[in-house]
């Protein structure tokens, strides 16, 4: 079996091996200042393994010593907390942080003369680091929203250390458990696996949110922020049905009529706040399970799964009297817009959902054709 030695060594090791990954990601992403952060657990917990190095547990420490290995310790899981914090955009209360971080040292100092025993101090730092690491969970599962599968590894990795020192805490209290060298080592390897699940997890949260993020922009519009055709196109496939094949859907296209005039007008931008105006009355109309879609210049679909064209006839005249009663107002101008809008319902099976589009663009074609301003299907 291993030693203590090498595993305090490959505990150091490790370590550093983690910090020149994280500076590199660091460097190379500097709006992310969360990385700093976690640079700092770990730099922290390499400091923390350094001394535990050159300090066997079989003796009593020092006092000093124990000051150092508590603050370093402390400071690796606060810097964790605080890390994940910036993540999630979350303010952070320094002298909170420093309070958490500095406490069971100081508890420490007072020992030769207050005649407090190591026991004591232990007892105040693993209860320090249990609240530390049982901040990180909260704040995991305060951000569940963000939806990343990474932030469950790093909960579960902090969720063991929180009860792991909660049962030290427990065995010191009301057993005759001493810190000893076969404590140490079976915590020493649970810490090994434990920070793996932790810095792996940070650097795959890191990944998967900047995977999440240009995913969504690449299927996003930038001037509308809906779907774009590849947006949609991705929606289709992850939920190619919507709903049970008898269910009935159909597909709305609206193009803004003589929008030309408008750019020629007030400019580009005139005709951009138009364009926004507009997407902000379209959302304005939609159900929670609709999709809506940029299809081109002035010209939007939406996806209305459980709607037969009745109903998307209802809808679409609904957008069109919303479009032509409220004038738009940019840069100062009141300004009378109306849309032409065709409209189909998609034959089931929903691969027929090309074909639907093709016939909502023929229906919106007649609607310019015989005037504008009008909903044709
Ligand atoms: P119709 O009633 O027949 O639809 O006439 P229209 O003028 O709306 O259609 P046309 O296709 O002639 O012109 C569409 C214009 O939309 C031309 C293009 O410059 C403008 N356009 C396309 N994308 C954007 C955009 O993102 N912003 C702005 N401001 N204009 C855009
Ligand atoms: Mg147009
Ligand atoms: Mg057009």
């Amino acid at each position: 079996m291993l030693d203590l030695g090498t595993l305090h060594f490959s505990s150091a090791v490790s370590r550093g091996a983690y910090l020149a990954v994280f500076l590199v990601l660091a460097v190379r992403q500097r709006e992310a200042r969360y990385l700093w952060h976690w640079i700092g657990a770990i730099l922290a917990s390499l400091l923390g393994a350094l001394v535990l190095f050159n300090n066997p547990i079989d003796e009593q420490l020092p006092v000093w010593v124990s000051m150092q290995l508590f603050a370093f310790y402390m400071a690796s899981l606060v810097l964790s907390w605080s890390g994940l914090r910036r993540f999630y955009g979350h303010n952070l209360h320094w002298p909170a942080l420093l309070i958490l971080i500095v406490l069971p040292s100081l508890v420490c100092l007072p020992r030769p003369w207050l005649n407090l025993s190591a026991h004591t101090t232990t007892l105040v730092f693993f209860m320090c680091a249990a609240l530390a690491a049982g901040l990180v969970v909260v704040e995991i599962i305060r951000a569940r929203s963000e939806r990343l599968w990474s932030q469950l590894v790093v909960a579960l990795a902090f969720t063991g250390y929180c009860a792991s020192f909660l049962l030290v805490v427990l065995l010191l209290q009301f057993t005759s458990l001493q810190v000893s060298s076969k404590t140490s080592y079976l915590s020493m390897i649970f810490d090994q696996v434990t920070s793996i699940l932790v810095y792996v997890g940070y650097i795959a949260m890191n990944g998967e949110r900047a995977n999440l993020k240009l995913r969504q922009q690449a299927d996003t519009d930038p001037l509308t922020g809906l779907f774009n055709r590849r947006g949609i196109q991705r929606m289709l496939k992850e939920r190619p049905c919507e709903g049970a094949e008898s269910e009935p859907m159909s597909v709305v296209i609206g193009d803004l009529d003589h929008f030309k005039r408008i750019n020629d007008t007030l400019g580009h931008e005139g005709g951009d706040v138009v364009l926004r105006i507009f997407t902000e009355r379209l959302k304005s109309t939609l159900r929670r399970d609709d999709l809506a879609v940029r299809w081109g210049g002035e010209e939007f679909l939406v996806v209305l799964p459980h709607t037969d064209i009745e109903a998307a006839e209802v809808f679409a005249e609904r957008l069109r009297e919303l479009t032509e009663t409220h004038p738009f107002q940019v840069c100062g101008k009141s300004l009378a817009i109306t849309i032409s809008i065709g409209i189909a319902e998609v034959e089931r099976p929903a691969e027929h959902f090309n074909k639907a589009i093709q016939q909502a663009d023929k229906a919106l074609y007649r609607a310019k054709r015989e005037g504008r301003n009008r909903v044709c299907r």
